[in-house]
């Protein structure tokens, strides 16, 4: 998504801000994801959470990738916007027996299972059904992702998942439950994972339990892996994550025998970088020790860098200058505290940004925001609710 002066016009049109989707770019990265994944006849599921905008998860729907939940909400969004039951996956630590109990009407294909006790509650939830609810169990396998902590989930100290010392009552749970078929095993580490070893280091785990729960008896048809591949946040024109790379380390390095299936669970990778959000300025402050630019988004809109101080790009796109907060100082431009209208002091996009001189008016873009952007906007401060803008 590089900014010509056609989209510049017509954001005269439009309100700000919005979420601005590019859909073509959506369409490549999701056709590169297909290609490397049918090399191995690796199965996809999209992470709902990361972007529920019908539009966007329509096209991924398209693909005939199935869907990761973790909500029954998400259950029933994916439902609605025609994913077959048959493909849908449905993980979380908390899952409320009002959602089990719609995920069980639903006959999805697989709960991804936290602990022991939610077994057990989906195996009565299931029998006063008469059903026999399919189950993975999410395992904690105490892998380092080397990302954010706050978006790490594959450690012994995080709530997800069944920690290794648990499976042997597991495994005793899973023999006496009638109403359970067990499937095979789920893991997710954690988001936005940008070195590959990480997942090298995943399988040799993933290996382990899975030999572990065959050789007490128990059929391992499925080995999800989960998510969590990082995108280039620094770099948003550089726009397909590596999708070749990545699946050929699970093909090289999990151990799949014959009749096993594995299965992915990815968000971020496939929405990231084909938003970016537009905003005006409203002020430009220049102050003693700071300059600030105040735009009209808010954490209201983005919540990310409130949230986990996460890094979006931030380009002064009414300036034909390459924007952007490059390392070293550039001539002619100014430093800022890139800033939004909520009372909050973290609702803040970027300190210290480099820009050009900038004034009010000028269209400001966040780059990068197609994930874990729009899904977690908030009227908080009653702002309006989030607006969002395509090309087709
Ligand atoms: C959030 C989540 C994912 C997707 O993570 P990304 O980093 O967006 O790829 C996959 N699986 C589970 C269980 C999740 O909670």
């Amino acid at each position: 998504m590089i900014f010509s002066d056609k989209d510049i016009a017509q954001f005269a049109q439009l309100e700000t801000p919005f979420y601005y989707y590019d859909l073509n770019l959506l369409q490549q990265t999701l056709d590169a994801c297909a290609k490397y994944a049918n090399l191995y006849n690796f199965h996809v599921h999209y992470a709902m959470k990361a972007n529920f905008n019908p539009k966007v998860v329509g096209r991924v729907k398209a693909m005939g990738f199935g869907a990761d939940a973790v909500s029954g909400g998400e259950v029933r969004q994916a439902i609605d916007l025609g994913f077959p039951a048959g493909q849908i996956v449905f993980a979380g630590v908390g899952k409320s027996d009002k959602e089990i109990n719609y995920a069980l009407d639903q006959d999805i294909f697989c709960f991804n299972v936290e602990s022991i006790q939610e077994l057990e509650v989906i195996n009565d939830l299931a029998a006063k059904k008469g059903k026999v609810a399919k189950v993975a169990i999410r395992i904690n396998p105490n892998v380092d992702a080397h990302t954010h902590q706050n978006i790490t989930t594959g450690l012994d100290e995080n709530k997800f998942g069944i920690n290794s010392w648990d499976l042997p009552d597991c495994a005793t749970v899973l023999k006496q439950s009638e109403n359970l078929q067990f499937i095979g095993i789920h893991f997710h580490i954690g988001s936005q994972i940008t070195n590959l070893d990480v997942y090298k280091n995943l399988c040799v785990r993933v290996n382990e339990f899975a030999a572990w729960f065959t050789e007490r008896g128990f059929a391992v048809k499925v080995l999800n892996v989960g998510g969590g591949l990082g995108i280039d946040y620094h770099s948003p024109d550089q726009q397909i994550p590596d999708f070749e790379n990545y699946f050929k380390i699970f093909n090289e390095f999990l151990n799949v025998g014959h009749g096993q299936e594995v299965h992915f669970e990815l968000g971020r990778a496939l929405v990231g970088q084909s938003a970016s959000v537009i905003s005006q300025v409203l002020y430009v402050k220049n102050g003693k020790k700071k300059n600030f630019i105040v735009l009209d988004v808010g954490m209201t809109e983005l919540m990310r860098p409130a949230l986990y101080q996460a890094y979006h790009k931030i380009q002064n796109i009414s300036k034909s200058a390459t924007a952007g907060d490059a390392a070293g100082a550039v001539e002619g431009f100014t430093k800022y505290d890139v800033v939004g209208p909520i009372c909050e002091s973290t609702d803040c996009f970027g300190k210290e940004v480099e820009l050009p001189e900038t004034f009010r008016g000028d269209y400001i873009a966040i780059r990068s925001t197609g994930a874990y952007g729009e899904v977690m906007a908030s009227n908080y401060n009653l702002r309006e609710d989030v607006r969002v803008a395509f090309i087709e």
